[in-house]
């Protein structure tokens, strides 16, 4: 192709019409793990989907036209609408009808939760911020079950295949979804110092109803049909369920104030708002709000580790997809040894990511086995803030592969800055870093913790001598900790030792010895590249390339 003055080469072609998921090793080598007897048709109908050029535009386009709040219509009447472009709601039905959101609890095979993991990664590959209603109407089930009467009602719909986006009463649709409200303004980790009322209003056959007057400083997804929102009752902190039309019709007293101008997470519509004396319905007990809407976090923290590990393997993909095609001093950036090193690595920790989510999704399948109860206690905080910590740096370092390119929105096709600005999310939303290791600390009380992850890294003894180090030292460290300014140490080297076990069963030699040399052995420096000289580049590189094997 020629231009006025000059001829434009040695510039890429964008990564477009593939596979996500044939192109994915790692994913496939963990589902092999964690699912044996998994029947991947779906996965390789959607790993199709995700990578055509039409829904590529149609993820652009809704980040690049963001959703728009109608508070009024023109007559003056509150309406609370989110207006979204038309790729919007063709994302979200493509993730609806893949079974994203709630069709995991209504699969009746053991296996459903790793295979809606693995969907919900590679969906992200394609567009996050749509994901946002779909995890939250995904972890609702285990909450809203403490309401059989809604429960029972609305069931149907958080589990059809049918995305329906009308403002309607839950009955004449063909699906639902749900959101959360818990923070406010005063505290959003400490949702104890939440202020909103909740004061009795009767019973009725959805059970205790209560008026609800106070507000929420970040409610995403506010076009859902119903949420599951904190507030105070006499009794204390209460969960209720909030539908934003009411069974006789009528729309709820929920105003939306504004959406929130965010870093990233474009498509989707994050939003403040009050309730205006809104009719809700417990659930659960009342008073015991925070432990039965955390049935519902603990899922979407699943989600968190999910997304993350998605958007480090499309990083990882264009990263690796450009430098397999741009020359610089002679030799395709691929080949040269520096930016070798700076792949490998960035191919070692998306694999890592994707073992240890994969890992957390298969004990959410069988958690009527008590051991596996105890792993998703254990590992759901370990997930959400190892992997989601390293999101940030990991989309940095890949981004610079790309150079100047990068760093170039170019209306919305340069997704490496789309990724960027998703990474921080993650680490922040349910549970930030902090409260992730301190969570953890309140699950290795558990008495079975220790022996459980002893449990979990004998796979691996004997495979490697750094792993062999930290697995010993860990339950005594476990059974010691008191502290909680050494949390983070400790969510970091549970996650680690658990990563390098799971590596050892489901990746080559190269790649599980590249990772215990440098993240268990110290053979590393601080930065991604900085893999020691003796490492396989060839097998791990070859390993994690989008291509076809
Ligand atoms: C895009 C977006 C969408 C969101 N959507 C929703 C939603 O739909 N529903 C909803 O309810 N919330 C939502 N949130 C809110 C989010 O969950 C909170 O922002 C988050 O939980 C942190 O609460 P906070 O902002 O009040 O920060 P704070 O609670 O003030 O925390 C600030 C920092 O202090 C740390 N910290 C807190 N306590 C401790 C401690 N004891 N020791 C050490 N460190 C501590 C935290 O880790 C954090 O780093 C959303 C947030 C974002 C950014």
């Amino acid at each position: 192709m020629t231009d006025a003055t000059h001829e434009v080469f040695n510039q890429p072609e964008p990564l477009v019409d593939y596979d996500l998921f044939e192109t994915n090793r790692p994913l496939r080598d963990a589902l092999r793990l964690n699912a044996p007897q998994l029947d991947t048709a779906p996965l390789a109908r959607l790993g199709r989907l995700a990578g055509t050029s039409e829904m590529q535009a149609h993820a652009r386009l809704a980040n690049t036209h963001a959703p728009e709040l109608r508070t009024h219509d023109r007559f003056g009447r509150r309406i609370d609408e989110v207006e979204f472009h038309p790729s919007y709601h063709a994302l979200m039905a493509a993730a609806v009808e893949a079974g994203l959101h709630g069709s995991a609890w209504a699969d009746n095979h053991g296996n459903a939760h790793v295979l809606r993991a693995a969907g919900f990664m590679l969906f992200t590959e394609l567009e996050p911020s749509i994901l946002c209603p779909i995890s939250m109407t995904y972890a609702v089930t285990p909450a809203l079950r403490g309401n059989d009467a809604v429960f029972r009602d609305w069931a149907p719909g958080l589990t059809s295949r049918s995305y329906d986006p009308a403002l309607r009463r839950w009955s004449d649709k063909a699906g639902v979804t749900m959101g959360m409200g818990m923070t406010e303004k005063q505290g959003g980790s400490d949702v104890r110092a939440n202020t909103t009322r909740a004061e009795p209003d009767g019973r009725d056959d959805w059970g205790e109803r209560y008026r609800i007057t106070g507000h929420k400083w970040f409610f995403s997804a506010p076009m859902c049909d119903a949420f599951l929102v904190l507030a105070q009752t006499p009794s204390g902190l209460s969960c209720l369920f909030l539908p934003r039309v009411l069974p006789d019709g009528s729309r709820n007293g929920i105003a939306i104030q504004r959406l929130k101008d965010k870093l990233g997470n474009k498509a989707n519509a994050s939003s403040e708002v009050e309730f205006r004396g809104a009719t809700a319905w417990l659930v659960g007990e009342e008073g015991r709000g925070v432990p039965q809407i955390l049935e519902m976090g603990t899922m979407t923290r699943l989600d968190c580790a999910l997304g993350t590990s998605g958007l480090m393997r499309q990083a990882l993909s264009i990263a690796l997809h450009h430098t397999t095609q741009r020359c610089a001093f002679g030799q395709r950036l691929v080949e040269q040894p520096l930016m070798r090193n700076v792949l490998a690595d960035l191919a070692l920790e998306s694999e890592a990511s994707t073992a240890l989510s994969l890992r957390l999704a298969r004990a959410f399948d069988r958690r009527g086995d008590a051991r596996e109860a105890t792993m998703a206690r254990l590992l759901t905080p370990i997930a959400k803030f190892w992997i989601c910590k390293r999101g940030s740096h990991f989309a940095q370092e890949a981004m610079e592969c790309l150079g100047g390119n990068g760093y170039v929105e170019e209306n919305g096709e340069g997704i490496m800055a789309r990724i960027y600005r998703e990474m921080p999310l993650n680490s922040i939303w349910e549970g930030a870093g902090n409260i992730m290791a301190l969570d953890l600390l309140r699950a290795l009380r558990k008495a079975d913790a220790a022996a459980a992850l002893a449990d979990e890294l004998s796979p691996a003894r004997g495979a490697h001598a750094a792993l062999d180090r930290m697995a010993s030292a860990l339950p005594a460290r476990v059974e010691q900790m008191a502290t909680e300014v050494e949390a983070r140490r400790l969510a970091q080297d549970v996650a680690l030792a658990v990563q390098a076990a799971l590596l050892h069963q489901s990746a080559p030699p190269a790649v599980f010895s590249a990772f215990c040399d440098s993240r268990l052995g110290g053979d590393w420096g601080q930065a991604f590249g900085t893999l020691s000289a003796r490492c396989d580049f060839d097998t791990i590189l070859q390993r994690a390339l989008p291509y076809p094997a």
